[in-house]
């Protein structure tokens, strides 16, 4: 989180949604997508729902507003960037 921390980029100032929080556990949502077999290699980084930026570790997602998510996360919401 450090390197993020002094950006004044209004996303970025979103607090990361824990994973016990019940709109994450609704859809199954971790932050580290090889732990759980269901993410089949896809995480928040390429989902289309997914608003962060390139390289970023963390950013914004479109199900948990006001929220950031794990750019090596994953949700059961995960779909496919066309
Ligand atoms: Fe990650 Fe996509 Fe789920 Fe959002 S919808 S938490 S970006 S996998």
């Amino acid at each position: 989180m450090g390197a993020l921390a002094s950006t004044s980029l209004r996303a970025e100032e979103d607090p990361l949604i824990a994973e016990n929080d019940p709109v994450a556990k609704a859809v199954k949502y971790v932050e580290d997508a090889t732990k759980v077999k269901e993410s089949e290699g896809n995480r928040c980084d390429t989902c289309s729902l997914y608003t962060g930026k390139d390289g970023a570790s963390q950013g914004g997602c479109q199900i948990f507003k006001g929220k950031q998510v794990k750019a090596a996360g994953w949700c059961a919401s995960w779909a496919p960037q066309m």
